[in-house]
């Protein structure tokens, strides 16, 4: 009798503390930051005279249109191509991690969009992780252009900010991370083909399923520098988007029923990377809000995330929260004494220099991390309010230093607590029914895997 009691009351006792600590929490929303100092090292590495050189630098080829020349060393895509090996072999120095190759592919031919065959080419920077981890992170960016008639192939087209400030962020991060040592494969991809149908995108995606690579996160940067809207004229450089598919393109039956029983519609593995992208860039980056999209891309426009979408993986886009329309695809001029044309003096240096902290910080934290945590389950065979949430230890890659129970509200857009966990099982009083729950893997340092969206299981 007198044990029965005591353990009601250690029960009544624990339901309290457990209400209080998420009362006291959501009331106050405080959070404790624990910093990586490496990562933050790395953030203010980054320097808005290189992403300016860079542009500039891209800039004196007149056009990197996809049709362009590519036997000139000073005009058309070609030259651009060369320029981008040069920069990246130049930082890769004497790292003997750092590749640099270049991956030619067929594109166009009659009644394409190109209107013949020709041969492109994509800059691939590769920074190798250990040999015993087979993940890799990749970072997009396109350095083709256009102006406003996409079958001109020899009118001035900057593309200063569509996307040569996705370029120079790459660039910036190339320059920092070479020399460093990471877990996971760092891929840096510089696009050609963009601008006639995400060609260039699609063909490194076909080459990473036809070479089976662990590719676990993409993040495509295509136009982060805009910060000024045309029409409405508002100017703000402290939000950026991250748009990412709601439903995967490659949903099978088995999975929409899964998802259907678990409410999962919010929870794809791009959502799960856009919520992390989100956390990770604002622990680094001040003044910056990272708008969570739910949608894949902007109404009838692309990006080369989509590709890779397509095949299954894990892809978000990353891309300034305000568009200027009077600066994209338009032809480069004065009209009404206004300037037209997708000019270097567009591009709000402050505003890259943050959204590339946002990439460098969600990249390093996450090659960093540990493999994710496997099995993820929820049980829900027995009616409870409390609620038993296990996992099993990844079997690649270091141990886990720990995990994170992530919980959120079911209408909350993101995660709202984490919990440390040493071992793979944990107790809460909440109901399963009221909450969605996920689990990360965290290193000893505190980066932390992509979280895995715990699944009912009976
Ligand atoms: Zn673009």
């Amino acid at each position: 009798m007198k044990n029965k009691y005591s353990n009601w009351k250690f029960i009544k006792g624990t339901l309290l503390l457990a209400f209080v600590l998420f009362h006291v929490n959501t009331a106050f929303s405080q959070t404790i930051i624990n910093k990586d100092p490496r990562i933050e090292a790395a953030v203010n590495e980054i320097s808005t005279d290189n992403m300016m050189d860079n542009i500039s630098g891209l800039l004196k080829f007149h056009t990197r249109h996809n049709l362009s020349t590519q036997s000139r060393t000073d005009f058309g895509i070609g030259a651009a191509a060369t320029y981008l090996e040069n920069k990246l072999k130049e930082y890769a120095k004497s790292d003997s991690r750092f590749t640099v190759e270049r991956v030619n592919y067929k594109a166009g031919g009659a009644g394409t969009r190109l209107g013949r065959e020709i041969t492109l080419t994509n800059v691939v920077a590769t920074i190798k992780g250990n040999s015993s981890d087979d993940r890799v992170i990749a970072l997009l960016a396109h350095y083709d252009s256009r102006s406003e008639d996409n079958t001109d192939s020899t009118t001035y087209a900057p593309g200063a900010n569509d996307d040569g400030s996705g370029v120079a962020a790459l660039l910036e991060i190339a320059r920092i991370l070479a020399g460093k040592e990471f877990g996971a494969t760092i891929k840096l991809m510089f696009l050609s083909g963009e601008e006639h149908g995400l060609l260039g995108a699609a063909h490194m995606a076909q080459l990473a399923q036809d070479e089976k690579w662990n590719l676990i996160a993409v993040l495509n940067n295509d136009m982060i520098s805009n910060s000024h809207s045309s029409d409405t004229d508002i100017r703000n450089n402290s939000i950026v988007r991250v748009f990412s598919e709601n439903i995967p393109f490659t949903e099978n039956e088995a999975q929409a029923r899964e998802r259907l029983f678990n409410s999962a519609e919010n929870d794809s593995p791009s959502r799960q990377l856009a919520r992390y992208v989100k956390e990770s860039g604002e622990r680094y980056t001040h003044n910056l809000i990272v708008k969570l999209i739910y949608r894949n891309d902007r109404y009838g426009r692309g990006g080369d995330h989509t590709p890779f979408n397509r095949k299954g993986f894990t892809a978000v886009r990353i891309c300034e929260f305000y568009e200027n329309y009077d600066r994209t695809h338009q032809k480069t001029e004065v009209r009404d004494g206004k300037q037209y044309g997708d000019v270097i003096e567009g591009v709000d240096f402050e505003y890259l220099r943050k959204n590339t902290s946002v990439n460098l910080s969600s990249l390093m934290n996450l090659a960093l991390a540990p493999y994710e945590p496997l099995n993820v389950s929820t049980n829900v065979s027995s009616l409870s309010n409390f609620t038993d949430i296990s996992w099993k230890e990844p079997v690649k890659g270091p141990k886990p230093d720990g995990y994170y129970l992530l919980i959120r509200d079911t209408d909350s857009p993101i995660w709202q607590k984490k919990i440390f966990v040493k071992g793979t099982e944990i107790k809460v009083p909440l109901s399963k029914d009221n909450y969605f729950f996920g689990v990360q893997s965290v290193s000893e340092k505190g980066n932390e895997s992509l979280p895995v969206f715990s699944k009912g299981v009976r």
